[in-house]
């Protein structure tokens, strides 16, 4: 019989250092997770500390130029585009928030190129809420594995806040995004090697 609690557990026990590179920052957090829309980690990671070394606050990036912003995370999808965002997004924090990321779902979605998942991310990395980011790996991994039957990230965020204890929401996003990453996997999951393959409704 499938139960949450056992799956949270066992992903606990897969990735005991959790979501070990992340700098937890609300303002790297914000920005990490705008550029890491519609691009790999491997590919945001290095970027995100690239951009940072050079502009390592809202006041450097809001009047920094587009072109060296771009120059520095050219390797991340949409990397134009994004570069704007940094920009606006940066000015608008120095604006309307004091130079602050806000801490709340109405003020962050507020901001240019910011979904619910990364105000999410921000919310739970950075200010410690309870919340659940629901990426890619979430959504796919919670519908293989059957703890949700849904079509879109946003009912995925409601269906899982209804079976997922609370005390759990804020570390689901780390643990499968690196069992997406690593055993569950968009194409070909390791369902052979996975540790959850006994109580994984994909399999049962
Ligand atoms: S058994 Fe396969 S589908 Fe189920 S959680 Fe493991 S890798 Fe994913």
């Amino acid at each position: 019989m499938m139960s949450v609690e056992e799956m949270i557990s066992r992903l606990r026990g897969m990735y005991p250092g959790g979501y070990f590179h992340v700098n937890r920052d609300p303002y790297y957090m914000l920005i990490s997770t705008v550029l890491s829309q519609r691009t790999r980690d491997e590919v945001t990671i290095p970027a995100t500390r690239r951009l940072f070394e050079v502009f390592d606050g809202p006041l450097k990036m809001a009047s920094a130029d587009i072109d060296e912003i771009q120059a520095l995370i050219m390797d991340v999808g949409f990397y134009r585009v994004k570069a704007q965002r940094i920009i606006d997004i940066s000015r608008i924090l120095l604006k309307n928030y004091g130079g602050i990321v806000p801490d709340s779902m109405d003020e962050l979605l507020k901001l240019p190129g910011v979904g619910r998942k990364t105000a999410n991310c921000v919310l739970g990395y950075a200010f410690e809420k309870d919340v659940i980011a629901v990426d890619t790996h979430v959504h796919r991994i919670s519908n293989r594995f059957g703890l949700v039957k849904t079509s879109s990230a946003a009912e995925t965020e409601k269906e899982l806040e209804k079976v997922v204890s609370r005390q759990d929401w804020k570390d689901i996003n780390g643990l499968m995004v690196l069992f997406g990453q690593n055993v569950c996997r968009p194409i070909s999951p390791r369902c052979g090697e996975c540790g959850l393959n006994d109580i994984c409704t994909r399999i049962l």
